[in-house]
């Protein structure tokens, strides 16, 4: 493996990359890492090439997780310097990784310059019946524009949108951290599960989400199953409606309010799209036929914050709303970040949620809280980023603001 980004990342250990690193002379070179097969079909056939050869670099690329020209044997020496010159693969920068007691692995990512331009990774490890699932939560955006009050990603503000090179670079990145020592005859994707779910709206970075998804799929790719990769979005309802021309990939919606009211506050984009429009919308992106669709049902994420969104009244107005939505329900134990207004439930609380719902015929689960040692748990990501956007500032006023009515309210 001679790509000078892997090396270097490799170096790293956890510890900060020394921001003297000389610019690498390939920045020029066209990077095939993000390009989806249409796109490298094109790109070969501009440079004089059979468009075959763009299956054939994908494979190497997101099978065998190769970076170097040299090392892809079924392509002649001299189609091989000719890509040497002009292209290069090149994954986003690692600056931190850690890897906790419990499997669960974290990445961050450098983007850009200075210290707001990173991004972070997770990869959560689990048993179920199918065997041993690795879900690899990937982030969008730098920053988030959304704004949410639970979530420490919005209170960075929106920096910039990420690229497909940088998207699939992270997934590229987590398999390649099971196959580092492996030779690459016998190398072989790790990760099983994708959900867009990490920092940012993914359909607010809607073509390059696209396109990162369509390589996920692709046979020549990573060859994922569309069930086993989920969109998560916080509502953008025209983008839900394109998302189901588009592609066949499975949703999730960022619910945590079963009121417009109480979703205005946490979720502001409530106020655009509010819940009935949301709700039609899932409803349009289930799929009415097929039983290999992703599409039978959509998954309602719901982080439970003590005394706010979790009282049997709001598990009620749930059954309500969601009646006509097939669905399933994951409640999110809250994992408070610093200067956040809210608590955590308590586990008989989140239980007796669960319950209420289970009695009215929904599966719903309780995510178990994960990478703690790591800070890798939702909601924490990239937690020590520089305020850039005099957000925090902003945000430590509500803060007081809100304990202020709590302590009046008695
Ligand atoms: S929850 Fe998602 S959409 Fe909301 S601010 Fe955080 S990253 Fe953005």
């Amino acid at each position: 493996m001679s790509s000078a980004v892997v090396v270097s990342s490799e170096n790293l250990d956890g510890q900060q990359q020394s921001s003297s690193t000389p610019a690498s002379p390939a920045a020029e070179k066209v990077n095939l890492l993000g390009m989806s097969r249409a796109q490298l079909e094109k790109f070969f056939e501009d440079i004089g090439e059979k468009k075959f050869r763009a299956g054939q670099v994908m494979k190497w690329i997101h099978q065998y997780f190769v970076t170097d020209f040299a090392e892809m044997t079924n392509i002649s020496g001299k189609l091989r310097a000719k890509l040497e010159q002009i292209c290069e693969i090149k994954a986003p920068e690692v600056v931190h990784r850690h890897y906790s007691k419990d499997g669960t692995r974290k990445w961050v990512f450098r983007v850009g310059e200075g210290a707001g331009s990173l991004v972070e990774t997770v990869l959560i490890p689990a048993e179920d019946k199918t065997g041993l699932r690795k879900t690899l939560c990937i982030s969008s955006q730098v920053g988030c524009a959304l704004d949410c009050s639970f979530c420490s990603t919005g209170k960075q503000g929106f920096q910039r949108d990420l690229t497909p090179d940088e998207i699939i670079g992270q997934l590229w990145m987590a398999n390649y951290s099971y196959m580092e020592e492996v030779p690459v005859a016998e190398r072989e994707r790790s990760v099983t599960n994708v959900v867009m779910m990490g920092m940012g709206e993914p359909l607010l970075n809607y073509d390059a989400v696209l396109s990162s998804m369509h390589i996920m799929l692709d046979d020549f790719a990573y060859g994922m199953s569309k069930r086993r990769v989920t969109l998560s979005t916080s509502g953008v309802v025209p983008k839900i409606d394109q998302l189901a021309k588009d592609i066949d990939v499975a949703l999730a919606i960022s619910l945590h309010a079963p009121n417009d009211e109480l979703r205005n506050e946490l979720v502001p984009i409530n106020k655009k799209y509010p819940l009935a429009q949301l709700i039609a919308a899932c409803q349009r992106y289930i799929a009415k036929d097929g039983n290999e669709s992703a599409r039978k049902h959509v998954t309602i994420e719901y982080v439970m914050l003590e005394g706010v969104n979790d009282q049997p009244e709001h598990a009620q107005q749930m059954i309500k709303l969601l009646k006509n939505l097939p669905s399933k329900i994951n409640l999110i134990p809250f994992n408070p970040f610093p200067h956040a207004p809210y608590g955590r439930s308590s586990r008989n609380r989140i239980i007796s949620f669960q319950k209420t719902l289970s009695d009215a015929g929904f599966v719903c689960t309780i995510r178990q809280t994960r990478g703690d040692d790591i800070d890798a748990a939702c909601g924490q990501l990239v937690g020590q980023v520089a305020d850039r956007t005099r957000r925090a500032e902003q945000w430590q006023k509500k803060v007081t603001q809100r304990q202020e009515i709590l302590r009046t309210q008695g």
